[in-house]
C-alpha cells in the first residue's frame, strides 16, 4: 500500500490543506507543552495525545519525525493579561516547597502520564529556564528592529509594528482597545501588546530571576516557545500543536514576534489546534479545581489507556465531554479490540504478514486513509473494531492488520497479556454467566454479532471478560 495524501487542519488557512514538508521526508513538530506549577489534567494530555496521534501516522507515511515539547517553568503569570506574579514562583512560595521541588514534581506526573497514555517519548523536551539566553537573543532583536519599548514593569512587543497581528486569529483590534484596557498596565500603548521580559520590582528578589540587558527579571511567557522552536527547529517549521485556547493570545503572539524576529511568512506551515476536553460543558480545567488526572482513571479501576481509547472516540476539532462512566465504557470496548487481537496473534505465533493482501488491502487502506484526512481517528477505530470482530477474515489476516494499525493506536497489542489458562473459568463462574456465555456462543455460531456483543456487554457488567481461548471462549473474572 502507499500511504495515502496527508491532509491536515491548518488554523491559520482555517482550512484542511495538504501537508507538505519543507524538506522532503522530514518533519519538524512543535508542541506547547506542560505549565509544571500543577497536576496536568485528563483535559491537558489531550493536547498531548493529538500530537502523538500525528506524530505516528506520520512515522507510518515514512517520514523521519523531530517532536519538540517543552516544560514550561518560568513565565507563565497568573494572569494572561500580562499582570500577575509568576505561577511557578507562586505555587512553590504556596507550598513551602523550591521551584526545583516544584516542576520537578509536576514534570515527572505530566512524563508518567503520557507513557501511561501511550505517548512516544518527545524526542527533545527544552525547559524554558534551560534557554534564558535564546529568549533574551530574540528579544534584543525585536528591539534593534524597532518592535518593543520599555516600561516600568518590562519590556513589551508593539501589536502596531506588526500589521498582520490580528490575521491570525481573525481578531478585531479595534474591539479590544475599546473594552480591553487592563487596569494595572495602563502604560501598554495597546492592550494585545505583549511582555517579552518582565523586570523584577526595584528591591525585590524573585526566586527565579535573571540578568537581562533591560535589568534582572523572567522572560514573558510567549517568547519562550518561539525561543525554544527556533533552536530546535530553525527559523521555519512544518508543524505547530496546541489547545484552542492558545490561538487569541499565545499563538498570536509566538507568530508577531517569530515573524519579525526571523523575518519569514508564515513561520509554522501548519497550525493544530485541539478542542476541550469539557466537563460538564465546560473546559476541563486546573485553575477551575478540575483535579482529574490519569490517577483518578486508575483509582476508579479503569486503564489509562483506556483514556487513549477514549481520546480516539472523537475527532480532536470536537469537543469531547469527559465522563468516568464514558471512559470506562471505552476500557471495556478497548478489552474486547485487546482480546480479538491477541487471540488472533497467538494463533498465528505473531506472524505479521501472513494475511491475504485481496482481504486485508481494503481494510488498511480505509484505516490509513482516515487517519491521512486529519487524523480522523473515529473512522480509523471503527475500521479497527470492524477487522477485530469480522468472521470473513483469517486470524492472519486479522493480526496482520491489527499489528499495522497499532503503530497509530498505540495499545500495545504485540505485548498485550493472552489467555493466561488458569484464571480461566473455574468452579466461581456460575449458572447465570455461563448461561449467558452459551447463549452467546450460540449467537455467534448463528453469526448475529449483534446480540453476541449485547450478551459480551451484560458478561462485562457482571464482571467478566470474555475471553477467546483455543477451547472457545471463556470467561475470566476482571
Ligand atoms: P496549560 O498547562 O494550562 O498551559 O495547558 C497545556 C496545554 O493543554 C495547552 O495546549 C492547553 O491548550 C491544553 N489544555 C488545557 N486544558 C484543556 C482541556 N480541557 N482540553 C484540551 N486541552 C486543554
Ligand atoms: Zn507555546
Amino acid at each position: 500500500m502507499s500511504f495515502p495524501p496527508i491532509h491536515l487542519h491548518d488554523t491559520r488557512r482555517r482550512a484542511v490543506v495538504p501537508f507538505e514538508p519543507l524538506e522532503p521526508g522530514k518533519v519538524g513538530i512543535y508542541s506547547c507543552g506542560p505549565t509544571v506549577y500543577a497536576p496536568q489534567t485528563l483535559g491537558n494530555m489531550r493536547s498531548q495525545l493529538m500530537p502523538d496521534l500525528l506524530r505516528r501516522v506520520l512515522l507510518a507515511a515514512g517520514y523521519d519525525v523531530t517532536y519538540v515539547t517543552n516544560i514550561t517553568d518560568v513565565g507563565h503569570l497568573t494572569s494572561d493579561a500580562d499582570a500577575g506574579d509568576d505561577k511557578v514562583e507562586a505555587a512553590a512560595a504556596r507550598a513551602g516547597q523550591t521551584v526545583a521541588e516544584i516542576t520537578g514534581h509536576f514534570t515527572e506526573q505530566w512524563a508518567t502520564d503520557r507513557r501511561r497514555l501511550g505517548c512516544l517519548e518527545p524526542d527533545i523536551r527544552p525547559a524554558a529556564s534551560e534557554h534564558i539566553a535564546e529568549q533574551i537573543a530574540m528579544v534584543q532583536t525585536l528591539e534593534a528592529q524597532g518592535h518593543t519599548y520599555v516600561i516600568d514593569d518590562g519590556v513589551y512587543f508593539d501589536v502596531s509594528t506588526f500589521p498582520r497581528y490580528a490575521e491570525f486569529a481573525g481578531l478585531d483590534l479595534d474591539e479590544l482597545e475599546a473594552t480591553g484596557r487592563i487596569d494595572n498596565l495602563e502604560a501598554k500603548r495597546h492592550p494585545a501588546d505583549f511582555a517579552l521580559w518582565k523586570l523584577s520590582p526595584p528591591g525585590v528578589t524573585r526566586l527565579q530571576e535573571w540578568d537581562s540587558p533591560w535589568g534582572r527579571g523572567f522572560p514573558g511567557w510567549h517568547i519562550e516557545c518561539s525561543a525554544m522552536a527556533t533552536r530546535y527547529l530553525g527559523d521555519r517549521f512544518d508543524i505547530h500543536t496546541g489547545g484552542v485556547d492558545h490561538i487569541r493570545v499565545h499563538h498570536t503572539n509566538e507568530v508577531a514576534q517569530s515573524e519579525c524576529a526571523l523575518g519569514v511568512h508564515p513561520w509554522v506551515s501548519i497550525w493544530m489546534h485541539n478542542e476541550f476536553l469539557d466537563l460538564s460543558g465546560r473546559k476541563m480545567s486546573k485553575s477551575a479545581g478540575d483535579v482529574l488526572v490519569v490517577d483518578t482513571l486508575v483509582d476508579a479501576g479503569i486503564e489509562p489507556l483506556a483514556f487513549r481509547y477514549f481520546f480516539l472516540q472523537a475527532h480532536y476539532r470536537q469537543q469531547q465531554e469527559f465522563t468516568i462512566d464514558g471512559v470506562r465504557a471505552a476500557g471495556v470496548a478497548l478489552r474486547r479490540l485487546v482480546g480479538h487481537a491477541v487471540a488472533a496473534r497467538d494463533e498465528v505465533g505473531g506472524r505479521v504478514d501472513g494475511g491475504d493482501p485481496a482481504r486485508t488491502e481494503p481494510f488498511r487502506e480505509a484505516f490509513w486513509a482516515a487517519l491521512a484526512d486529519d487524523l480522523d481517528a473515529p473512522k480509523a477505530l471503527a475500521v479497527a473494531s470492524t477487522v477485530a470482530r469480522s468472521a470473513d477474515l483469517t486470524a492472519a489476516d486479522r493480526w496482520s492488520l491489527l499489528a499495522d494499525f497499532d503503530r497509530a493506536l498505540a495499545f500495545g497489542l504485540a505485548d498485550a497479556t493472552g489467555v493466561d489458562a488458569a484464571e480461566v473459568g473455574g468452579d466461581d463462574v456460575g449458572p447465570e454467566a455461563q448461561a449467558l456465555l452459551d447463549e452467546r456462543n450460540a449467537a455467534r455460531a448463528a453469526k448475529d454479532w449483534g446480540r453476541a456483543d449485547e450478551l459480551r456487554d451484560q458478561l462485562v457488567a457482571m464482571g467478566f471478560d470474555v475471553v477467546d481461548t483455543p477451547e472457545g471462549p471463556k470467561l475470566r473474572r476482571r
